[in-house]
């Protein structure tokens, strides 16, 4: 199926409201029946046809079989957040006595999940460095349920190989996940390198125009279904239909969204990597990543969020830099239409919980800005220090 099929029409049936090019909302959290008989025979399949909106929703419908078939999975479930789609797939595969592994330097709040949540309920994980195949192996035990994945990760960009590592947890009987938000289902799609479970933070490139918070699992149809009758049901940390709605119309240009950051990204990180002021520059496609080799290999591009080391002596210059910026606004995030800076010394001392990276790590986003504009903002800046 090719993606602009996808994008434009898979899951839209149209005659069933009257050719609607857009797809209704479906902004209600019920369904009514005309007769107890009907009612009855509905409720055995509650989760597949409308009933009740916490479960069955067809705008939602519509989304989770787009982002099913982007990541060449069978089904998807959306959540209302990044962090909610994380915890109903680790949790869908643990259970007390079970023990993790997670590549280190997880996103924060994957990282409290396994550290500060899940531990309560005796489960116990091991970070590793993803980047050689052999600590996985050497990480393996006996009662390992899960290897948690994030390649690359959102701050410092390392890789694991991915096809190794699937191969590895299927001859141990072990389940993988990993964290595609970073390259989007245009760039990486890892179930097809034999991941079983692949999550999305949909508020980055999926909706990408920052104005809605949420989160997407794919997989098999039965891993589905059984995450969807435990975990999506009990919690209910469902994503509503005028959420859905945004999200159908933020993938219509998911492709073109993607191209052109990643395109941008490259002219941006050609100029950072040759600039005095930069001691390093780390992204995937950047030509000074030792792991260059396997991001071509498992990977169409790299995405648009990198980070730099600056070549600087104290804090008040990252503070200058990032201040004189006009172009890009600091927050957090990424994945949206603006382009975005985001310095690690905004999270206070280095060293702590919170803060294991380099004081003069500065995370950059390139959005759909025209790349020289960016680039000139970024000279201007640099020059400031
Ligand atoms: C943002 C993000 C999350 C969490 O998603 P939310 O939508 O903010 O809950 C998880 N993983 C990665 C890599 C992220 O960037």
């Amino acid at each position: 199926m090719d993606i602009s099929y996808i994008l434009n029409h898979l899951g839209e049936e149209r005659e069933e409201y009257y050719g609607s090019v857009a797809p209704p909302v479906f902004q209600t959290s019920n369904f009514c029946f005309k007769t107890v008989a009907i009612m009855r025979e509905e409720l055995k399949r509650e989760l597949e046809i409308p009933f009740y909106s916490r479960g069955f929703n067809p705008t939602v419908a519509i989304l989770r079989k787009k982002i099913a078939a982007l990541e060449f999975a069978e089904d998807a479930l959306v959540f209302s957040s990044g962090s909610a789609a994380v915890a109903a797939a680790v949790m869908s595969i643990v259970k007390a006595g079970d023990h993790v592994i997670c590549v280190e330097k997880p996103y924060s709040w994957t990282n409290n999940l396994l550290t500060k949540y899940l531990s309560k309920y005796g489960v116990t994980t091991t970070f590793i460095n993803g980047n050689e195949i052999i600590n996985f192996e050497n990480a393996i035990q006996e009662n390992t349920k899960l290897i948690y994945l994030e390649s690359p990760n959102s701050l410092t960009f390392e890789l694991q190989d991915i096809e190794a590592v699937a191969i590895l947890a299927k001859s141990k009987n072990i389940c993988t996940i990993l964290d595609n938000s970073y390259s989007s289902p245009i760039n990486q799609n890892p179930i097809t390198l034999g991941i079983d479970i692949v999550l999305h933070s949909a508020t980055k490139y999926l909706n990408g125009h920052s104005d809605v918070v949420a989160g997407a699992v794919c997989g098999s149809k039965l891993r589905i279904m059984k995450m969807m009758a435990e975990e999506y049901m009990t919690i209910g940390s469902i994503i509503s239909a005028n959420d859905a709605a945004l999200i159908l119309r933020g993938l219509r240009t998911l492709e073109i969204r993607v191209d052109r950051s990643a395109q941008s990204t490259q002219k941006v990180i050609r100029f950072l990597e040759k600039h005095p002021k930069i001691k390093q520059v780390n992204h995937p496609f950047s030509d000074n990543n030792p792991q260059l080799i396997l991001a071509k290999k498992q990977m169409k591009q790299g995405g648009g969020l990198f980070s730099v080391i600056l070549n600087v002596e104290n804090v008040n210059q990252v503070e200058l830099f990032c201040d004189n910026l006009k172009r890009f606004l600091m927050a957090a995030s990424w994945g949206g239409y603006e382009s975005l800076v985001f310095p690690v010394c905004a999270l206070g001392a280095s060293n702590s919980f919170k803060n294991p990276l380099p004081w003069n790590l500065v995370r950059i986003y390139v959005g759909l800005e025209q790349a020289e504009l960016l680039i000139d903002d970024l000279k201007q800046a640099l020059e400031k220090i």
